[in-house]
């Protein structure tokens, strides 16, 4: 199994000279286990995805089979969505999943393609075969074991259908996991402490880490991480690799360099292994459990 970032950002994407290294498009992560496409969230960096898809339809006549988990429906989770190629082959079957409801995840992916924002008329009118499934327990795709658990993403007394948003953990067959969270506030809460419950021991661990320290004062109960919080849950999680996303769109490579290089100078997390989430970089989930148990 191994953990591919096409979107690093959080917000809206940043793709400038300055941001290069790290990624200008917002969020998405694919999860490569066997020959599936198995992906977490539809922000812009799926576009890319879907070009490096387009020869295998049109040249290899593949019937691609495509599996999405959504976090959430921000914005940045889903944007890409219109403009991922394989939507417009009926050759495509598309599996969305999301612990909401059917009918609320239609909802809101429908905006994009219902004439608002897009010349389509709705996400099921769409070429591709498109199937929604509401998660309510596990679920097993070819061999490898998907689990969701609930994150703090600034909900609370908001409307709770609408807002809530998951992380997801995947485990193959040889007990080697990935978990992804990457809309979370690590603040003490009985949601964090069940999230490091579900995530702990993972290989690759995946935060959110938008804001630095001064800027979480600034932004406490908007739903995300700073990197301390992030880096606090990553200790507790005794996690082998923890790979920091969401980035600040403001925050070019730069600052994600020389943040790194404080952290890692800090006493409190000198025993952890972890980095900031490169889009285009490939994590090998039994590179990490390998290096991990020969630590
Ligand atoms: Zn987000
Ligand atoms: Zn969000």
């Amino acid at each position: 199994m191994r953990v591919k970032f096409w979107g690093t950002r959080g917000m809206i994407s940043s793709p400038r000279l300055e941001t290069a290294i790290f990624g200008g498009n917002t969020t998405c992560i694919q999860v490569l286990h066997k020959d599936n496409l198995i992906i977490v969230d539809s922000g812009f960096g799926i576009t890319n995805l879907g070009d490096t898809l387009f020869d295998r339809i049109i040249g290899n006549k593949e019937k691609l089979k495509i599996h999405i988990f959504f976090t959430h429906f921000h914005w940045d989770h889903i944007q890409g969505l219109p403009f991922f190629k394989p939507i417009y082959f009926d050759s495509t079957t598309m599996h969305l999943y999301s612990p909401a409801k059917s009918d609320i995840m239609l909802e809101n992916l429908n905006v994009l393609f219902d004439g608002s924002y897009s010349p389509f008329e709705s996400l099921m009118s769409m070429q591709a075969k498109i199937n929604l499934h509401q998660l309510t327990g596990q679920v097993d795709i070819d061999g490898l074991k998907v689990e969701f658990q609930a994150v703090d993403h600034g909900n609370d007394g908001a409307n709770i259908v609408y807002n809530e948003a998951f992380a997801f953990k995947f485990t193959n067959e040889e007990d080697a996991s990935v978990v992804i969270i990457t809309d979370h506030e690590a603040k003490p809460s009985h949601v964090n402490n069940a999230l490091i419950k579900f995530a702990k021991n993972c290989d690759i661990l995946v935060h959110d880490a938008q804001y630095t320290e001064t800027e979480y004062i600034q932004h406490m109960g908007w739903g995300h991480s700073s990197v301390n919080q992030a880096l606090a849950n990553a200790t507790k999680i005794d996690a082998g690799l923890t790979v920091l996303t969401h980035h600040a769109p403001n925050r070019n490579d730069r600052d994600l360099q020389t943040l790194h290089r404080t952290l890692l100078m800090m006493k409190k997390f000198k025993n952890l292994n972890f980095e900031f989430a490169r889009e285009d970089t490939v994590y090998d989930v039994a590179k990490v459990k390998k290096e991990k148990s020969a630590s």
